[in-house]
């Protein structure tokens, strides 16, 4: 059994549940100037984004309780090909989630980031989110790699013909329950990675490299439990970069972050960018 140091003075001390070494939580005003500092010597930032960041805009997490996901089985891509009746509930799931991300807006936390690429700093921002906000807040389409695509968009999967996404939304909400491509009749899926779907490769590539190249990594709102996703920020460490982790729960990566915090991300985001003006 582990055995704690006393909390006394000024830090607070948890062990990482995974590995069992002790993460030291020095106080908030201590990791900002440190997460700065960082900030400050960096000239080739990246961060790596999941679902934590966009909770705030009104989009739920998947894994939480009561959200879109929770109400609905999941279909796998070869259930989606297989069966028309599982096309059917797939697109009565995605009806709900495009209503959801229709009033979702970016919150500070994106908007920090987009800032951050204002200054020079960023050069990559790898999101697990499939809601598009990181462009909405104003981060370059270029800059952002999409490893489980976009509901942005929605794409045959016989001919690859591309519709925006609300123009599929206008005819499930007129009552179709599967549409079907207009030019080949072929099954229209939105630009998304399914489970049972392989990951991209070129978004992929395009990560690791982001994680090689970067000298500091922001990791804001992931559990990091999915592979490969979560090898992202560890890639990024053994390649030299430093590591800021955001996130309201741990993860089992807490071990090789510089700097962790728990607090709100687009407080902790918005003090260390508006820091470098
Ligand atoms: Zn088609």
């Amino acid at each position: 059994m582990l055995r704690l140091p006393a909390s006394g003075g000024r830090y607070t001390f948890s062990a990482c549940s995974f590995c069992d070494k002790l993460i030291r939580m020095e106080p908030l005003e201590n990791r900002i100037e440190r997460a700065s500092a960082l900030l400050k010597g960096s000239d080739r930032a990246a961060a790596f984004t999941g679902a934590g960041i966009s909770t705030e805009s009104g989009i739920s997490d998947f894994r939480s309780p009561g959200g879109v996901w929770d109400r609905y089985r999941v279909v796998t891509y070869q259930e989606f090909l297989a069966r028309r009746e599982d096309r059917v509930e797939y697109w009565k799931m995605k009806k709900e989630l495009f209503r959801e991300m229709q009033g979702a807006r970016p919150n500070r936390a994106h908007a920090a980031l987009a800032e951050l690429e204002r200054t020079g700093k960023l050069t990559c921002l790898i999101t697990q989110n499939i809601d598009g906000l990181h462009q909405d807040a104003g981060n370059s389409p270029e800059k952002v790699i999409e490893l489980h695509g976009t509901n942005r968009r929605a794409v045959c999967l016989s001919c690859a013909h591309e519709w925006p996404i609300e123009d599929i939304q206008k005819r499930l909400e007129a009552g179709v329950e599967e549409p079907l491509c207009e030019h080949c009749n072929g099954y229209i899926k939105p630009a998304t990675v399914s489970f049972g779907q392989s990951m991209p490769e070129d978004e992929m590539r395009r990560a690791f490299e982001c994680a090689v190249r970067c000298d500091l990594m922001f990791m804001v709102g992931s559990s990091l439990q999915v592979e490969p996703a979560a090898s992202i920020p560890s890639t990024a460490h053994r390649s030299g970069a430093s590591l800021i982790f955001i996130n309201r729960t741990e993860t089992p990566w807490d071990h090789i972050a510089d700097v962790i915090f728990r607090e709100d991300a687009g407080e902790v985001l918005h003090r260390l960018t508006t820091g470098l003006l």
